[in-house]
């Protein structure tokens, strides 16, 4: 977590927003952006596409390695793949899954706020 709003684009150096994951001047990923599976070529929850990105891996490697040990710990890692989906927001100034759960259940067990209610005449 930095205090500064902005940062130097690794690849141009232009000064972009510190959120940002791609350089607006040339789309360049930046390495810093961390955990999050708004990434291009993801297939699943994109979850293989955001840790091959984290880790500055290739997707392929990434998925082969995710397959693999998904065969050898006889599906164990598809409960971690699950839970780092479910923790991992797609976008870096997005909520994730499961705290956009925990609102909709919060939502439902509130009142609703100030909803005006349309009561068609039944003409
Ligand atoms: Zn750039």
């Amino acid at each position: 977590m930095t205090d500064t709003m902005t940062k130097a684009c690794s690849a141009c150096l232009t000064t972009i927003d510190a959120s940002a994951t791609r350089c607006s001047n040339c789309t360049q990923r930046q390495p810093d952006s961390g955990l999050s599976r708004d990434v291009q070529g993801r297939v699943l929850g994109g979850v293989c596409a955001a840790l091959a990105q984290h880790f500055n891996w290739d997707v392929t490697l990434m998925r082969i390695v995710f397959v693999s040990s998904l065969a050898v710990t006889g599906g164990l890692v598809f409960w971690v793949y699950l839970a780092t989906w479910l923790m991992t927001p797609f976008a870096k100034n997005e909520r994730a899954p499961m705290a956009r759960f925990f609102d909709a259940v919060g939502n439902v067990f509130s009142p609703p706020r100030s909803q005006p209610q349309h009561v068609s005449s039944g003409e």
